[in-house]
């Protein structure tokens, strides 16, 4: 374990503000503090597992890590279309199936690659974080790697030896650090889709980003959004130790103008299985949800959620950057 100062303003003062174990993927029972910067503001994990110790608190089956069946993908992607369509009252009197599409209603958010992905040319994206290329969690299959190479030349960086292996395999180059990527090589999309939070050092991230987009080039950082409701109502409801980060869009908002960046969109989202399964796991929401939503209950809930996203309220953000004009 090492006590850090803070990773933006390096001040070493702050206020504890939780503390937590490992509620979600039972790694350990060691009791970790959140705390924040008396200087900006930021949320991190101190002290906290030193980068050789953090391999340990990841599940053996830590699931960005692990390279899903076609079949599991193509069944996630078909139970996720029901749920999201006006075809899921056909389900909804089979209480095993009204669960299942409940714990799958979304918002429908395009994929943020996809929509700032300039069209024409050698277009390059390279995935920071991106496990073994074939789901990208909220946009599934669509939205990995192997999707992308269909309309663009696609890179990754993963820290996992067995997904990179699982990379090498489908023939998509993998680094194991934005530090072996040379200093000339650009790109016209750079994603970290639920990884700067489980980073050591986020400003190492995004000065990669302001050195290596293309002209006109986006980042699209997806995180959990620590203003999120979820999180004002529970504050200990965190997945710890591996998130080292608890961002708000004012952090993000600090690092882009220091790293002569610029934010050009920001959206946060949530959806009724988030707050079902902390109900599992959160003291404060515990039976909250009882067994689960029904389909039809969840996409209730989903359009009031909605409504609190609109607020910057969602549990998760979508941050889109570009180089300072
Ligand atoms: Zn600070």
């Amino acid at each position: 374990m090492e006590e850090v100062s803070c990773d933006f303003c390096g001040k070493r003062e702050y206020n504890a503000v939780t503390r937590q174990t490992d509620i979600l993927h039972r790694t350990t029972d060691e009791v970790f503090t959140i705390v924040s910067c008396n200087g900006c503001g930021l949320h991190y994990l101190n002290p906290r597992p030193t980068r050789g110790e953090i391999g340990r608190y990841y599940a053996e089956q830590y699931s960005f890590h692990a390279a899903p069946s076609r079949f599991k993908l193509l069944a996630a992607d078909i139970l996720d279309a029901v749920a999201n369509s006006p075809l899921h009252w056909l389900f909804c009197c089979v209480p095993y199936l009204n669960r299942k599409l409940g714990a799958r209603v979304k918002p429908r958010i395009a994929d943020p690659v996809l929509r700032h992905l300039a069209p024409g040319g050698q277009r390059r994206i390279l995935d920071i974080g991106c496990g073994a290329g074939v789901s990208a969690h909220f946009w599934g299959y669509r939205g990995s790697l192997l999707y992308y190479r269909r309309i663009a030349a696609v890179c990754g960086v993963e820290v996992d030896d067995e997904a990179r292996r699982v990379l090498g395999d489908s023939g998509i180059q993998a680094f194991r650090s934005i530090d072996d990527i040379p200093a000339a090589e650009r790109f016209d999309v750079i994603r970290m889709n639920w990884s700067l939070e489980h980073v050591h050092a986020p400003s190492a991230y995004f000065g990669f980003i302001a050195a290596h987009l293309a002209d006109g080039g986006k980042a699209v950082i997806a995180a959990p959004n620590y203003d999120g409701l979820l999180y004002r109502i529970a504050k200990d409801c965190v997945e710890v130790p591996i998130h080292l980060y608890h961002f708000r869009k004012q952090d993000i908002l600090n690092y882009v103008d220091r790293f002569g960046l610029a934010l050009v969109r920001f959206e946060t989202f949530s959806y009724p299985e988030m707050f079902v399964a902390a109900a599992d796991a959160c003291a404060p929401l515990r039976g909250a949800f009882g067994a689960g939503l029904g389909v039809r209950e969840a996409r209730q809930m989903q359009r009031l959620l909605s409504k609190f996203d609109a607020l910057g309220l969602g549990n998760d953000m979508i941050a889109i950057l570009a180089r300072k004009a």
